[in-house]
């Protein structure tokens, strides 16, 4: 078995740890730069303060970003990134901030539009780059540490990832005491992200040691303090344990890439606007079932095991659980989705990533999927 692996950020992780910003962007060298941020910061005050803990260097916002970046939200941070000469930029929020500012800094110093590189029609290219400290505040996509950068093209009503090298950050500072603040939906939905790049990261068919090493870790995590987390808001320790969770997640399917709930997951969002972990997790129990009693190798079972399962039907119904007490929608009825509907949002599940999945999905064995989730 032949694999590669690779992780250039560099990383900060740890309550307080923003406090080093100025530090960190000293070391760098670097002068100029603007923070791309999710809105809701711009309103609570906490952009005012990561400009203060900048030392100055950051001269500029932008935070123009819809949950599920746009292509557009992408061009128009390159703009500003233009205009203000920037030589890095800071992302401050979830995923979709930092998915925003990875894909702008990566092609800040061309004249192009994000939409070429997107559509796989441009390669990116490294004289293009600005360098990114990446700053999450939910614990879910693990972007941080991802050469990943997931973007909507809304003209072509298409939501689908951008990977490349290029798009991993210079450095993240991972502080537990910015996700606090996060209300409990947005929790449980973000955790359940987790557990999806977990398990998919492991089952996909191109798994690896140290992928399935740090997402065994990552799913331990999120079955033991996910729950407590959700109710328990203000438990710094079970918010550092799932930041924790989140990071290796993120670098457990970094490589081997997700597979059939995230590939479902993308019509569940684009067209009935599920939040992402709310739609990932939406088949995340299904696909376990599946992918563990169709298994020649024992590899899902001793997974589930070393979670402290009994097997992987019993990881599935905890899965099921904490989706029903986190108020996620377990049904296509309560997401909308009419009976007629069912067959194209079946063809619109198969996304490439669905061919990563260890069971073989054809248009027919989704919609059965969907029938048994009415
Ligand atoms: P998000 O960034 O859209 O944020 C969700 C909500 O939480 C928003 O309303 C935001 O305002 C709020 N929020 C964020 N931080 C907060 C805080 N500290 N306090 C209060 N509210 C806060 O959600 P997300 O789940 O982090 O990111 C989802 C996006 O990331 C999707 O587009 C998804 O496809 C993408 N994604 C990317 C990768 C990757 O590797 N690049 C991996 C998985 C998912």
């Amino acid at each position: 078995m032949n694999w590669d692996f690779l992780l250039p950020v560099k990383l900060y992780f740890g309550s307080g740890r923003i406090n080093e910003l100025s530090d960190i962007i000293e070391q760098r060298g670097f002068k100029r730069g603007v923070l791309v941020c999710d809105g809701i910061f711009r309103e609570n005050g906490l952009a005012d303060e990561i400009i203060k803990k900048s030392g100055g260097k950051l001269t500029a916002v932008f935070s123009d970003i819809t949950p599920n970046p746009t292509t557009e939200n992408v061009n128009n941070c390159v703009k500003v990134l233009r205009e203000e000469n920037a030589e890095f930029a800071v992302a401050l929020g979830g995923g979709s901030s930092m998915d925003c500012a990875k894909a702008a800094c990566a092609i800040k110093n061309s004249t192009d539009l994000i939409d070429d590189y997107h559509a796989g029609l441009k390669k990116l290219n490294s004289a293009d780059k600005i360098p990114l400290i990446a700053v999450p505040t939910t614990a879910g996509t693990g972007s941080e540490v991802t050469f990943v950068s997931v973007l909507t093209n809304e003209q072509k009503g298409l939501k689908a990832p951008l990977g490349n090298p290029l798009l991993y950050a210079e450095a993240a500072i991972i502080d537990p005491v910015l996700t606090l603040s996060v209300p409990p939906r947005v929790t449980a939905s973000t955790g359940l992200d987790v557990l999806s790049h977990a398990l998919e990261g492991y089952w996909s068919i191109f798994h690896q040691p140290i992928c399935d090493a740090v997402s065994l870790s990552a799913a331990r995590t999120v079955f033991e303090y996910l729950p407590v987390v959700y109710e328990n808001p203000s438990d710094l320790n079970a918010r550092e344990k799932m930041c924790e969770a989140s990071l290796l997640a993120g670098i457990g399917f970094s490589y081997p890439k997700t597979t059939g709930s995230h590939a479902c997951s993308f019509p569940l969002t684009n067209i009935y606007h599920v939040p992402h972990g709310e739609a990932c997790a939406f088949t995340l129990d299904y696909f376990l079932r599946l992918n563990a009693r169709e298994e020649k190798d024992g590899r899902i079972d001793r997974f589930v095991k070393d979670c402290g399962f009994e097997n992987a039907e019993r990881a599935a119904d905890r899965i099921y659980e904490m989706k029903k007490a986190f108020g996620m929608r377990c049904t296509l009825s309560q997401i909308g989705v009419k009976d007629e509907d069912i067959r194209e949002l079946s063809e619109k599940s198969m996304h490439p990533n669905m061919l990563n999945n260890p069971v073989k999905m054809t248009v027919d064995s989704v919609e059965e999927m969907y029938r048994s989730l009415k």
